[in-house]
Formats: structure tokens, sequence, C-alpha cells
């Protein structure tokens, strides 16, 4: 589907770059099942080497080279008129990698243990906190959001994830965007805080304004504005954190 006119795909070449289609009415629609991973270079460090001065800042979020690889699995086929998968196809594309920046701050483990505590999803909420920390970026930096991408997780994966709220540079080599947020993210975890208790918006669901994001690639579905709490901060100063939940879209496309 492209500008709400939908087509159909006969032959994609992929060492010319060139998928031949045509418009056609159909009842359905596709979307891509694809995993992307950021590997974020030199993450691992005890004692980082240092860079520059901005690692002098008093602020556990580093800001780190890192590469985005995609790995596509397949599509479904939606329905237009239900949004059900009407039919899940399985195929195999080369991998598309490249280099770019990311800015990213490690969750606690005694976060992770106060929501597990709450029998609530750890990794819906990491997912979500990336998405509204993005959604608070351009009211600090002059950037349009397209120029930044979160690290979105599908809760139901069981494979590992680092956990983490991360945001990286969508193109490749860098913008320079994560690498002016890392300075101050402990201050946009604040404003998303502030920006999810002050959001009119229904509990369910979320909004563009606070918790959803055009980047997402689990499509936004199912987000649930639900609870946030407490306290304190890695860097000394008593901060604010938060976290936000989210159920699976797929769990209610079942
Ligand atoms: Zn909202
Ligand atoms: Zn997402």
């Amino acid at each position: 589907m492209n500008q709400g006119k939908t087509y159909l795909v006969t032959s994609l070449d992929l060492s010319r770059k060139i998928a031949s289609c045509y418009v056609a009415d159909l009842k359905y629609y596709t979307k891509s099942r694809d995993n992307t991973d950021i590997h974020v270079i030199g993450s691992k460090y005890a004692y980082r080497p240092q860079l520059s001065n901005i690692q002098f800042s008093r602020t556990p979020a580093r800001g780190d080279p890192c590469k985005v690889t995609a790995t596509w699995l397949g599509y479904h086929c939606v329905s237009r008129g239900s949004n059900e998968i009407m039919e899940t196809v399985d195929h195999v594309l080369p991998k598309y990698s490249y280099e770019s920046q990311a800015v990213w701050v490690p969750v606690p483990q005694s976060v992770k243990e106060a929501v597990i505590m709450k029998d609530l999803n750890f990794r819906a909420g990491q997912h979500a906190a990336s998405h509204v920390v993005l959604n608070v970026v351009p009211l600090r930096i002059i950037c349009n959001l397209s120029d930044l991408a979160p690290e979105c997780i599908d809760p139901e994966y069981t494979r590992y994830y680092p956990e983490r709220i991360l945001l990286y540079d969508r193109h490749p080599g860098g913008s320079g965007v994560s690498v002016q947020v890392q300075p101050i993210f402990m201050e946009l975890l604040i404003a998303a805080l502030e920006l999810l208790t002050s959001c009119r918006c229904s509990e369910h669901g979320g909004c563009p304004n606070c918790l959803q994001s055009f980047a997402c690639k689990e499509y936004n579905e199912g987000e649930v504005k639900r609870k946030l709490s407490d306290q304190e901060s890695e860097s000394g100063t008593s901060t604010r954190k938060f976290q936000k939940y989210k159920r699976c879209g797929d769990e209610q496309m079942k």
C-alpha cells in the first residue's frame, strides 16, 4: 500500500533494486515482519576509553557508535476492514545494516525488579519508555522526530535484549542528534515523565503526542498508559524515573 492505494507486486529484482507492481483493488495490505538489532560498539567496556570532553558530563547516559541490522522474516497479509491477519508468509531477503550513532541509558536492576513485582511486562515498559523519550527530544533539540528511532522490542520475543532505553540516528553514519542528546538524556527522562502525566489522552492507547511513535517497528499497537513510578537516579541527584507499559499488539491481533 502506498498513499492509500494498493499495489500487487509481481516481481522483485534484488540485484537491480527494482520491484514491478501494478495498481490492484485488494482487500488486504501487507505488513513486513522484521527484527532490527542495534549493536552498540564498545558497550561492554567496564571502563571506557575517553573519547571527548563530553565523557566528563555527570550522566549515566552514553553516546556510542552502533551498528543497526534489519533482518527480514516475511510479511503478514492484513485485512483492510478488520485489521486481522489473514495470512503469514515467510521469505528470505538479504540483511540490511549500516553504522550510526546511539544514545542510551542502562535500566537499573532495581527498576526491573519493581516492575516484575507488580506483575507487569518489563520489556513492554522498556519499549514504551523509549517511545516517550523520543517524543520529548524536539522540545530541547532542533531536530525532526524522523532523525531518531527508538529501540523497539516485541515483548513476546524470548530472545535476548539488553536492558536499556536507547535512541539511535536513523540515517547511516549518524546525523549528530544522538550526540546532542547524550548530555541531557536524564533531563529528557524527567520531561518524558511530565509529558506522560500531563497528556490528556486516554489511558488505553496513548497518543502520538506522548506514547506513540511513527518510527515504531511494532506499529504502536495495543499501547497502554498504566503506571508511573518513583525515584532516584544514577547520577547522584534525585531524579524521578518512570515506567510505562504496553501490551503486545500481536496478542490482540491473534
Ligand atoms: Zn497522550
Ligand atoms: Zn516501538
